[in-house]
């Protein structure tokens, strides 16, 4: 099971009843954070979710509503007497505008490890899923980013017995470790079934529509994408800001067949998102308008 919570739904700046944008998701005792604007560690207090587990964090890119809650989150992890080591993720440029931030953040108990993304695209796989950084179009670099978990085949004991793999051998195979024994080398492959449906989940924001959205989006479980405006008649702003509009959003969603959209990213002028989401439901019909503090546990099919 994939938990996630889409911690704030602001852009540009934080307002008393909006935070900025950043998503958290938790997974087999591990977490990861895309995103870290200013107040998103009050954002993660008000969930009630752990620091803690925190072992990734990722940036879309570097403007402040974006990465400015950094050293404050770091010096509370330090607070706290964390010794893992915390891995950063994020655009070219990563450990300079880190070390820039950490001059007020600059002693800490445990090692950062960057990891900058190279080239239009990179995958990273680590903690049992997969994340893949994909470039979209924005007024400076930034990424969108899914994360994936895989899910291996059903055991098929008629499989194992007619390749006669012994018995004692099952339950790792099962685990998906390859055993190497007396008899022979024994892959999982040969006791499992094709491969099942896993998880998927997609963020983008700040950005346009772009065909790497289009491409990376498909097979969503959920797909959580900016939508800075919702009034129709700032199409044109959208396209100058390079951000998007709900409808364009909801387009992406359609397009993609995903299987829920949150909007986020929104204006501080725009007060009440709800009110357009009639407009944007004509769309796509599973369209939500994103919340602070919203969550949702993605569980495999059956
Ligand atoms: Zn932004
Ligand atoms: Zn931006």
């Amino acid at each position: 099971m994939l938990d996630v919570c889409l911690l704030g739904s602001g852009g540009m700046m934080p307002l008393p009843y909006r935070y900025l944008t950043a998503l958290m998701t938790r997974f087999n005792g591990s977490s990861l954070l895309i995103d870290c604007g200013e107040g998103t560690q009050v954002a993660v207090k008000e969930k009630g979710w752990s620091f803690k587990p925190i072992d990734v964090i990722c940036f879309t890119h570097y403007h402040g509503d974006h990465i400015s809650g950094l050293p404050g989150l770091l010096l509370t992890m330090g607070n706290a007497d964390r010794s893992e080591p915390l891995t950063l993720i994020g655009p070219k440029g990563l450990e300079r505008v880190v070390t820039a931030l950490r001059v007020i953040a600059p002693e800490l108990p445990f090692p950062i490890v960057y990891r900058e993304i190279e080239g239009a695209e990179q995958t990273f796989e680590m903690n049992g899923y997969r994340l893949k950084a994909f470039r979209v179009n924005h007024n400076v670099l930034c990424y969108g980013y899914t994360l994936e978990i895989d899910r291996a085949g059903k055991f098929d004991a008629q499989k194992a017995k007619e390749r006669n793999i012994p018995l004692k051998y099952w339950s790792r195979l099962q685990s998906g470790e390859e055993v190497k024994a007396e008899e022979g080398v024994f892959t999982p492959d040969m006791v499992l079934g094709p491969p099942r449906k896993g998880l998927k989940l997609t963020y983008t924001t700040d950005t346009r529509p772009t065909d790497s959205i289009r491409k990376n989006v498909p097979g969503s479980d959920l797909f959580i994408c900016e939508g800075m405006y919702g009034e129709k008649d700032k199409a044109a702003k959208a396209k100058e800001y390079k951000h998007m509009t709900f409808y364009e959003a909801a387009e992406l969603a359609k397009e993609a067949q995903v299987k829920e959209m949150w909007l986020t990213h929104y204006s501080p002028s725009l007060t009440r998102p709800e009110q357009y989401m009639g407009e944007v439901r004509k769309i796509f019909p599973q369209a939500k308008a994103g919340k602070d503090g919203m969550s949702a546990e993605l569980k495999f099919e059956d």
